[in-house]
Order: C-alpha cells, then sequence, then structure tokens
C-alpha cells in the first residue's frame, strides 16, 4: 500500500527542502525522498575535530543571493565575510604579481583593451538574454551553436586574455570552454550579476560563508520538517499514468502523491523509469546536460603566514602545470584554523582525479610555496495552486544584511577601442598620415598650388 501525500518531493538538497518548508507552511501534506543517508546534495559539511568544520560542495554566497540570505537568516545561520583585507595574486608566466580588486591589472596596452573588451561584451551580450526565457533572446540560436570556445576565439585576440577567459569560464562553471553553449554560460553569468560580481570576492559571489557551514541549511530545513524526510530512498520510478502518481524508491517503497517535485539534477533524470515516458525534448535535454568537474582541496596551516607576507590568500594561478586554478583564504571567522582552500577545476581535476590524497597535499603545498614566496607553505598541520504564479516569480527584495552594491565601470572601459577596433582607427589615421605628408610633399614640390 502507498503512503499518501499531497507532494512528493524527489531529492534533499536545499531546492528539495525548501520548497517542502513551503508547502508544509502552506498547510500540505508533504514527503521528501532523499537517496542519500544525509540532506544537502551539493552542500556537504563535513565534521571533525581537526577542522571544525569544513563545507566540502557549495558554500559562497554574496550580493544578489537574496533567497539564499532570506532563508538562512530566518533559519538562523549568519555569514562572515571571506578575508581579502590584503593584496590578491595574479601568478601567471611562473610569476607572482600582488594586486588589488576583482581582476588582476593589464600592463600591455594591448591585453588590456582585449580583457576590457571581452568583460564588456559578455556583460552586453548578458544583457540582451532574458533571465527567465533564454530561448527567447533575439540571438539565441546563433550564440547557443557557438561553444565559449568559439566566443572566445573570436572576441579575444591576445593570449593573455584568451587564457585568462578559460580561467574565467573553469571558475565559474567548472567546465571547459569548449564543453559549455556561450548562450548558456553567458545567461548563467548574466543571472549572477555579470562578470564582475560572479568573480569577486567583496561584493560579489565570494563575498561570504556562513558561519557553522552551509550544510546547516539543509539540517534545519528537516529538523523542522520532522519525520517527512526519508534518508536511503533512491527514487527510481515514478508513475503518472492514474489519477494520482504513484512515486516507487529503490527498496520498493511506494508513496502517492496528488503532485511530484522533481528537485534533482536533471541528468540524474535518467536513472528514474517513467511512465508515461518523458516527453521528447525533456529527453532530449537530460541525456545532454552533463555535470562539470571540481575537487577542493583544503590545506590547514599553523598560522596564517601569507597574511604576515601582505597576501590574503588569494591566488589566481595561470599554470597549465598547476593543479589549482584559484585559491581563497579558508581560515575560520575568529581566526582559528587557518586554511587555504584550492579549486581544482575541470581538465585538471579529470587529470588528477587518480592521484591519491597525500599526493595532492604535496603538490598544493609545493604550488603554495612558489606563488606565495614561502618556505611555511610547505609546514602541513592538518500546482496545487496554493501558490500563485505571481507568488513564484516573484522577485525577491533584496538583502538588507548583503546588499549589492552598484558595480561601475570608467569612462575608459566603457569606450576604449577592442584590439581589432584599435587597429582600424591606426588604419585610418595612417591612411590620413600618408595622405598628409603626400600632399605636403606635392605642395612643397608645387605639385599643388594654393588659390
Ligand atoms: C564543489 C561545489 C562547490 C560549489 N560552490 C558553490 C558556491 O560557493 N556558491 C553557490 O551558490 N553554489 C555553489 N555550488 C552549487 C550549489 O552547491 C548547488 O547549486 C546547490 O547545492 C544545488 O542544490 P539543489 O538542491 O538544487 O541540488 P542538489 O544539492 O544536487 O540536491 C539534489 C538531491 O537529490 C538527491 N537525489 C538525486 N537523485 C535522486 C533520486 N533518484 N531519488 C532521491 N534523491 C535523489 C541527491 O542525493 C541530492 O541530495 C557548488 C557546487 C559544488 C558541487
Amino acid at each position: 500500500m502507498a503512503e499518501k501525500y499531497d507532494v512528493v518531493v524527489v531529492g534533499g538538497g536545499i531546492s528539495g527542502l525548501s520548497a517542502a518548508k513551503l508547502l508544509t507552511e502552506s498547510g500540505l501534506n508533504v514527503v521528501v525522498l532523499e537517496a542519500n543517508d544525509r540532506v544537502g546534495g551539493r552542500t556537504f559539511t563535513v565534521r571533525s575535530k581537526q577542522v571544525k568544520y569544513v563545507d566540502l560542495g557549495g558554500a559562497y554566497v554574496g550580493p544578489t543571493q537574496n533567497r539564499l540570505l532570506r532563508l538562512s537568516k530566518e533559519l538562523g545561520i549568519e555569514t562572515y565575510k571571506v578575508n581579502e583585507a590584503e593584496h590578491l595574486i595574479h601568478h601567471v608566466k611562473g610569476k607572482s604579481y600582488p594586486f588589488k580588486g576583482p581582476f588582476p591589472p593589464m600592463w600591455n596596452p594591448l591585453a588590456y583593451l582585449d580583457y576590457n573588451n571581452l568583460w564588456r561584451t559578455m556583460d552586453e551580450m548578458g544583457k540582451e538574454i532574458p533571465s527567465e526565457a533564454p530561448w527567447k533572446a533575439p540571438h539565441a540560436e546563433e550564440w547557443d551553436k557557438m561553444t565559449m570556445q568559439d566566443f572566445i576565439d573570436k572576441i579575444c585576440w591576445t593570449n593573455a586574455a584568451k587564457s585568462f577567459a578559460t580561467l574565467f569560464v573553469n571558475v565559474d562553471v567548472t567546465s571547459e570552454p569548449h564543453e559549455v553553449s556561450a548562450l548558456w554560460f553567458l545567461w548563467y553569468v548574466k543571472q549572477c550579476g555579470g562578470t564582475t560580481r560572479i568573480f569577486s570576492t567583496t561584493n560579489g559571489g565570494q563575498e561570504r560563508k556562513f558561519v557553522g557551514g552551509s550544510g546547516q541549511i539543509s539540517e534545519k530545513i528537516m529538523e523542522r520538517l520532522g519525520g517527512r524526510v526519508k534518508l536511503r530512498k533512491p527514487v527510481v520510478r515514478i508513475d503518472q499514468s492514474g489519477e494520482s502518481v504513484v512515486v516507487e524508491t529503490l527498496d520498493h517503497e511506494l508513496y502517492e502523491g496528488k503532485y511530484v517535485i522533481s528537485a534533482i539534477p536533471p541528468a540524474l533524470g535518467l536513472k528514474i523509469h517513467f511512465s508515461p515516458p518523458l516527453p521528447p525534448m525533456r529527453n532530449q535535454l537530460i541525456n545532454r546536460i552533463p555535470m562539470g568537474s571540481v575537487i577542493k582541496c583544503i590545506v590547514y596551516y599553523k598560522e596564517t603566514f601569507w597574511r604576515k607576507k601582505g597576501y590574503c590568500g588569494t591566488m589566481i594561478i595561470e599554470d597549465e602545470d598547476a593543479a589549482i586554478g584559484l585559491t581563497l583564504d579558508d581560515t575560520k571567522p575568529d581566526g582559528s584554523f587557518p586554511a587555504i582552500i584550492g579549486f581544482i577545476l575541470a581538465r585538471k581535476c579529470r587529470r588528477l582525479t587518480g592521484l591519491t590524497k597525500e599526493e595532492r597535499k604535496t603538490r598544493l603545498c609545493e604550488l603554495y610555496a612558489k606563488v606565495l614566496g614561502s618556505e611555511e607553505a610547505f609546514h602541513i598541520l592538518f500546482a496545487m495552486r496554493k501558490i500563485p504564479d505571481s507568488e513564484i516569480w516573484k522577485p525577491e527584495p533584496e538583502s538588507v544584511d548583503v546588499p549589492a552594491l552598484p558595480i561601475t565601470t570608467t569612462f575608459w572601459e566603457r569606450n576604449l577601442p577592442s584590439v581589432p577596433g584599435l587597429l582600424k582607427l591606426i588604419g585610418f589615421s595612417t591612411f590620413f598620415t600618408s595622405v598628409a605628408v603626400a600632399g605636403l610633399f606635392a605642395y612643397k614640390k608645387g605639385l599643388l598650388v594654393r588659390n
């Protein structure tokens, strides 16, 4: 006999649990079926004596993530700012350059124009893409046929901009530029507030973390939902052929609902048998929507030696042989457990999955010692209509605690030419200069007579 509910939610990550919370608060009888032996999904806080707590999955939250900020505040979970007081480091061609601000400065004028044009073009294209219907963008088909690699090759002229653009894609979506559609990536960046917002710590996506870890969000919702969350219940079948929907788990339990909410990553829908089958377009989608690849590595130190050297712990590393593309300070907000977190991304992640933990640790410490110029990096210590459509699409008011400060651009950033633009200008001015010189020459030789 199936247990009967108003709504069966598949997946106990933040999405599924917050949906269940909302529906339960609206007076509905809801059950959440979670495959794993814990809630949280792609957020995962591990607790231990050695590190107190550490986020191995999603961890950062910043201005514009107003729904998550509201939810976490309601659950009594505080945020703290990731350290960015000292200088950041851009490590490129084997050298480390300290800097401040969201992006490393470019001293080569051509590279500067190229960078500037890259960010400006991505943000301008993003403005054309409707948030709720990216496929309705005027150039949707053209941009969707293009990969980000095609886009980078088209827009960037200098190797410096091409290489940084690749890292930018790696960091933002843990994939390679050739793996993602330009339309999807540009939409994703736009949704996160644009190129500067998504890449920034201060006033951006990496501004804050949750005191005690992001896993608490799901854990606290589970507490509130009481027995309505069932762990170790992978859903394997969803049968919608009758009046209600019957959901079957791997251990042959049946749950019946008037509605089902699927809150699992789309690709995992492939593991579920649907009756009747999913519509063809949905079937095609779940076959073609791969996940990215990322390993978070946290190295604990005796002290925050990088801060003493004037560095905040952020390292942007452009080096094909380096495992890590980006690091941040991961010290606890009270200054305890000094740590650097590094991200192994996309192609590098796939290359390095075979290494043991010890091998990874050695490689990372060698890299940090090189980038920070410090031996200390080696010393490792350790639709029931309960909610109207207007509610679903209701814009979330901005968080009072974490407001999104405007991201401004300078006159020059807006108006400087791109590299091809500059070449055209030089071409024109060369042409006019040549005409003027020829004219002067002709005048001097008496070939041109003044009236
Ligand atoms: C390493 C990493 C770092 C990240 N960093 C950030 C960050 O700093 N900031 C940020 O905003 N985002 C970050 N993200 C993304 C963020 O974590 C995710 O967007 C978010 O957690 C997704 O939540 P969700 O509930 O939609 O999906 P998930 O968390 O994937 O939850 C889906 C749940 O469904 C369960 N499930 C799957 N199949 C079934 C089935 N058949 N039956 C029952 N249950 C099933 C899964 O076990 C899982 O618990 C990061 C992600 C990763 C992996």
